[in-house]
């Protein structure tokens, strides 16, 4: 197995102390796990293409601490699925992070989830499970379980193509976050009536560049997650 040229030790370092910014203590078998995943991501994307971002610096940083961004915005939510996951971020550093929360990672791209399962199985990440399906497909057909306390989705599909998607999959007083670069100004104006944005910005431990997370509600019962519904 090749390793990453930051080094372990120094790699692991920068993830602790930036994973505890983001108040989220991770354990040596923690960051073990986020460490063979990073590996493991690198090795596998000379040959498939999971990811533009392949350095070292570039998987702690815009990967794995990115990712954890979020923890502060997870409330009490136990069940989470993370739409378009692609190779497997957010949902595999939170999954690790948070090991008594469910998570369920999904893609459309059935070669992005077959690495996802093999990560998942090779480090042991017992609460996490990943599935090739597009979010309009399990939210028309049900998956392994039909609602989520959490619909999270990092760098995927605009607002309103996420709530007309995903929007069913959110459990009665649950939530959808997208995680989003500059601040998405079109998007929130184009959010389906029925649901409420709340916008946060979001700040990753080492890098210097516009974060933001939309949180979307529904406003009323009616809202099924159609545009226009009210
Ligand atoms: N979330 C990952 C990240 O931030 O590194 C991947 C982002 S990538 C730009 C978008 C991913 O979303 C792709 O892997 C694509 O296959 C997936 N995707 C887009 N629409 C989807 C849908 N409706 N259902 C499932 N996956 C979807």
């Amino acid at each position: 197995m090749q390793t990453l040229e930051l080094g372990e030790a120094a790699w692991k370092q920068r993830l602790d102390d930036g994973a505890a910014e983001l108040g989220v203590r991770l354990d040596e078998s923690q960051l073990d796990a986020l460490w063979r995943y990073g590996v493991m991501l690198r090795e596998r994307n000379q040959h498939v293409n999971l990811t533009s971002i392949v350095s070292p610096e570039g998987i702690l940083t815009l990967h794995m601490l990115d990712s954890l961004s979020v923890a502060s915005h997870l409330g009490d939510a136990r069940s989470i699925i993370d739409i378009g996951t692609g190779g497997g971020f957010p949902g595999i550093p939170l999954a690790v992070a948070f090991p008594e929360r469910k998570f369920t990672l999904i893609d459309g791209t059935q070669k992005k989830i077959r690495f996802v399962n093999e990560g998942i199985e090779a480090l042991g990440i017992r609460n996490a499970t990943a599935l090739a399906a597009r979010a309009e497909d399990l939210s028309r057909h049900g998956g392994t379980q039909s609602q989520y306390d959490l619909v999270i989705a990092r760098a995927v599909a605009t607002l309103a193509e996420l709530v007309h998607n995903a929007g069913r999959l959110v459990a009665p007083g649950g939530r959808l976050l997208a995680m989003k670069g500059r601040l998405p100004e079109d998007e929130i104006g184009a959010v389906p009536r029925g649901w409420h944005a709340e916008v946060f910005s979001l700040r990753v431990p080492g890098l210097d560049a516009q974060r933001h997370l939309v949180s979307l509600t529904r406003v009323s019962p009616q809202a099924k997650g159609k545009p226009g519904a009210r």
